[in-house]
């Protein structure tokens, strides 16, 4: 049980992320000081939101520079810091090289940072941003598990380098975050697991892969149908308050699953449709699992045949009560966060030359 001085700064790696975005400004707007551990401090491009978060905010931030694959580089900003949120990964499903594109920098970039935790005297709590990723590979696994619906318990046992190599990316960092915790007594470690993050970014222009799966709703790329594939949701400004409280609730332990909708990839259609059917393609029809297994690997050259088979067509449950329970965690609506999201994107004229 960790009771952390809400005086002292507060470490964010990968602060110029999606899901830091909303973490940082809670942070700031709750007066904190935040040690933003980013790789290019010198980059005003992508800094300048979190500039703008932090200049009408009652809490500071200050850049370091600090790499996941270099050894060492998170001293400074650690310095001082008794609370670490770890959200840097990469998240995307674009590779060529998975060991060097998202293991190493996942599994690697996590024993980095808890072995810093390790040489700074001050660290009383690491948050790592693990993923619901490590606790399922496939849709097809919720067969076998004990009750039909993921939980905590559960630990993703069918991802590989070959096969879903994200997955298997957060579900190595993860088990090596509990193994370095294990080592040691001084800090404590909670895990956030989100599902698919969803809504507004405070950079309208992220590149997590979030972005690219609405943006497909809204650029004519689905516009044939969409497969029918079970899937979680959790809007972004959810997981920000759910870090903010794994951080700081003395009692908060273990891993918590944030996920606030049992959804599918055809619905998230619906309420978008609803909004926006009269302007954009959104998808009007549910594609058959046969022809997606047949012509999507064409199509796509991240989805192989086996990704089709083990989750097209099946359902994806999970069960968040534990993060209600002991976070007090609630969630907003599926269809506020889907809205504003492509609401976000509607106004930065991302689906400017797809509109009908
Ligand atoms: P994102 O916007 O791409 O953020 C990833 C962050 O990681 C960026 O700040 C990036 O820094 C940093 N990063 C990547 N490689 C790095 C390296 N070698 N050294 C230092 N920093 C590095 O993606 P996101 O969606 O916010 O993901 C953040 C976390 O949430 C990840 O751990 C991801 O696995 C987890 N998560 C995301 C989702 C989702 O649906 N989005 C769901 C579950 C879990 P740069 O800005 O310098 O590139």
């Amino acid at each position: 049980m960790a009771t952390i001085d809400t005086t002292a700064p507060v470490m964010v790696t990968g602060a110029t992320g999606y899901v830091a975005g909303w973490l940082v400004k809670t942070l700031l707007d709750r007066g904190h000081i935040v040690h933003a551990a980013v790789r290019d401090p010198e980059n005003g491009e992508k800094l300048q939101y979190l500039n703008a978060l932090a200049a009408g905010a009652p809490g500071s931030i200050r850049y370091f520079k600090a790499d996941l694959m270099e050894s060492g580089s998170y001293a400074d900003a650690m310095e001082g810091c008794e609370l670490i949120f770890h959200t840097a990964s990469p998240f995307t499903t674009h590779v060529t090289d998975p060991v060097k594109e998202l293991i190493d920098p996942a599994k690697l970039g996590t024993r980095n940072v808890l072995e810093q935790a390790n040489a700074t005297p001050s660290v009383k709590r690491v948050v790592v941003t693990s993923s619901c990723a490590a606790i399922y590979g496939d849709n097809a696994d919720l067969q076998k598990t004990p009750d039909g619906v993921f939980t905590e318990e559960i630990w993703n046992t069918s991802s590989s380098v070959e096969h879903q190599p994200y997955s298997y990316s957060k579900t190595l960092a993860e088990r090596e975050a509990w193994e370095v915790c294990g080592e040691q007594e001084r800090w404590d470690l909670v895990t956030v697991n989100p599902s698919l993050v969803m809504g507004p970014g405070v950079n309208p222009c992220g590149t997590s892969e979030s972005f690219n799966i609405i943006k497909r709703f809204g650029d004519g790329t689905l516009k044939a149908g969409v497969p029918r594939m079970g899937l979680g949701v959790v809007d972004v400004r959810d997981l920000a308050e759910a870090h903010y409280r794994a951080g700081f609730k003395p009692t908060a332990t273990g891993r918590y699953i944030v996920s606030g909708h049992d959804s599918d990839l055809a619905d998230l259609a619906i309420p978008l449709r609803e909004t926006y059917g009269d302007r954009y393609p959104i998808p009007t029809r549910t594609l058959p699992k046969w022809l997606v297994w047949l012509v999507g690997p064409l199509l796509d050259k991240t989805m192989t045949r086996k990704m089709v088979s083990l989750n097209v067509g099946l359902p994806w449950r999970a069960d968040n009560s534990k993060g209600r329970r002991e976070l007090g965690l609630s969630y907003r609506s599926l269809e506020e966060t889907l809205v504003e999201f492509f609401q976000q994107m509607v106004d930065h004229g991302v689906f400017d030359a797809a509109k009908s």
